[in-house]
This record gives structure tokens, sequence and C-alpha cells, in this order.
């Protein structure tokens, strides 16, 4: 059933600090409304329970991509469009990129941002993963000013986060250490395009003398919210990337996610095919 529109309110600031001093002035009244492109189906479903939305789409202060010598900071309106046309992004995170281009459709892609997917909290979208093996971190902001976390951490269970109810979502930034590593994203759904991740598996790792190193490796959609897995990177690290490491590894791997059945697939599959991918990143990362 259609929700009713008039008993919801969609509110414009002209400036960041207005909608943050709503957001402090009245906690937990407002939220934001970035793309809509997560709320809009909630919407048209009539499931959205929240009624009063700031609309944030406006908001400079929350766009644009830098690029320092140390870092890339997006902002949290950064589209997957805008993702997949930045240079420096396809050449440094290409699982970013790729994971960008596998988000919905254009009209998603145009309008669907990075922020909206982080808070929208689900375990199976699919820039969280790349985030995440990149070594992520966010900036909340409020009315009493900004603070950095590492993004791993920030998700604590099925759609809760480590965000007030006074914060905004205003950057994510990625350290630019990525050379020499070996990156390897793969989503896996019904269909090649416009389908629901079953699995998500993003992961880095560097090889030297035939030893891996600094490996992060991240899954979607086989626990309530993406998780990295470093019982498996533990298990990997320092070690010579052999079949022996890769079984034990897989082993670890199978501990350490708890997929279920859902309408989407069957935990048994989601096990399988999480396993199969490590497998072929190692073999990937060898070659
Ligand atoms: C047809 C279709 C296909 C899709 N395909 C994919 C896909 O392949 N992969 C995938 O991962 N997702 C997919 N999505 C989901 C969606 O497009 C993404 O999650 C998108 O990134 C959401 O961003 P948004 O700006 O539209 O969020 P919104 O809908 O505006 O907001 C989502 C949530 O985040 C909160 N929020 C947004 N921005 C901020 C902020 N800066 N600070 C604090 N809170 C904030 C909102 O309050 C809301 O709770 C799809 C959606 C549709 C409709």
């Amino acid at each position: 059933m259609r929700a009713h529109v008039p008993s919801y309110q969609l509110t414009t600031p002209a400036s960041l600090d207005q909608a943050l001093a709503l957001l402090s002035n009245e906690p937990g009244v407002w939220k934001a409304f970035a793309g809509g492109t997560d709320l809009m189906v909630l919407l048209e479903a009539g499931k959205l329970p929240h009624r009063n939305y700031i609309n944030i789409w406006q908001l400079n202060e929350l766009r644009g991509i830098e690029i320092t010598d140390s870092h890339v900071t997006l902002g949290a309106l950064t589209t997957y469009t805008e993702v997949q046309a930045n240079a420096v992004l396809h050449r440094e995170f290409p699982m970013l990129c790729q994971a960008a281009s596998e988000t919905g459709g254009l009209a998603i892609q145009n309008r669907g941002t990075l922020g909206g997917n982080v808070v929208n909290a689900s375990p199976a979208a699919d820039s969280p993963p790349a985030l995440l093996a990149y070594d992520a971190e966010i900036e909340l902001v409020s009315s009493s000013g900004s603070r950095w976390l590492p993004y791993d951490g920030f998700h604590t269970g099925y759609k809760e986060m480590n965000m007030r109810a006074d914060e905004l979502l205003a950057r994510i930034r990625l350290p630019r250490t990525t050379s020499g590593l070996n990156h390897y994203y793969r989503k896996v759904g019904t269909r090649k395009a416009q389908a629901i991740s079953k699995v998500c598996f993003a992961a880095v790792g560097r090889i030297e003398n035939g030893r891996i190193t600094d490996s992060r490796i991240v899954l979607g959609s086989v626990a309530p919210i993406v998780v990295r897995c470093k019982q498996t990177e533990d298990t990997l690290n320092g070690n010579q990337l052999d079949g022996e490491i890769a079984r034990v590894a897989r082993e670890k791997l199978m501990s350490e996610i708890s997929p279920i059945d859902d309408v989407r697939s069957t935990a048994n599959y989601r096990l399988r095919v999480a396993t199969n991918l490590l497998t072929d990143f190692l073999v990937n990362a060898r070659a």
C-alpha cells in the first residue's frame, strides 16, 4: 500500500549549519534525505515509519572529492557516477569504482550516494565492502563539532551504527596506501546487473617474495553487517602463499562468517561462494 504523502515533511535548509541546528534542537525528530533511492522505495511501499526529513542534497559542504598527498576524501553526497568519473579513484581504489559501476542502473548511480549507502546499513550493500577493505575513515558532524572514526566498527548490528541522532555523515576518507596491492572485488547476484548481492567479496593483499601481507578481506550478505574477516587475514598474513595456507584460510573463513537462508539465497550457497571467492582471490594474487 502506498504511503499517505501529506503526512510526511521534507525541509530544505540553506546550509549545513542550519541542518545540524535542526538535528540538535529536536533530536530524533529529523533524519537526512540524500538521494532518496532507499527512502523512496520504502515510501512507495508504505513502509517508511519515520515522518520528518531534512533534504541535504543541495548542501555543497557534503559534496566533492578532495585529493591530498595522503588521502582521497569523498563528500557523503558523492554519487556512484562521480566515483566512476574520478581518475585517481580508478587508479588507486578500483574496487570502489567497480562497486559503483555495479550498483543499480544509471538513474540510481546518478542519484544514490555513498553516504546513503553507508547509513542505510544494509548488509547487502555493495560499496561498504570496498570501503572497509581500503581502511576507510568516516567523519560525523553535529552542531557540537566533528569526529573522525574508523569505518571498521561503525556498524554494530543489523541497521545499528555508532552515530547519534544529531549527527550527519559528512565525509569518507581513504588512505592512499594502495600502491602494490592486489585488489579483488566480486558481487555475486542473480543477474549480472540490477541485482541485490547474494555474496559480495572485497579483498586486498600484497605479495612479496611469495609471502602475503597486508591482506584485508571483507564480505557482504553473509552476516547482519558487512564483515571484515580478521581471523582469515591473520591466518594468511606473513605466510608463504601456497595451496596449504589457502586451505587453512578457507576453513577459517567458514568459521568466521554466519550466512543465513533468505529469499535471495541459502546459507550453504553463500558459504560455498565465499570460500570459492577467497580461493580465486589468492590464486589471482599469486599469479
Ligand atoms: C532500483 C534500485 C537499485 C539499487 N541497487 C543497489 C545496488 O546494486 N547496490 C547497493 O548497495 N544499493 C542499491 N540500491 C540502494 C540505494 O540506491 C543505495 O543504498 C544508495 O547509495 C542510497 O543513497 P541515497 O543517497 O539515495 O540514500 P537515501 O535514500 O537518501 O538515504 C538512505 C538512508 O541513509 C540516511 N542518510 C543518507 N545520507 C546521510 C548522511 N549524509 N548522513 C546521515 N544519514 C544519511 C537516510 O536518513 C536514510 O536512512 C538500489 C536502490 C534501488 C531503488
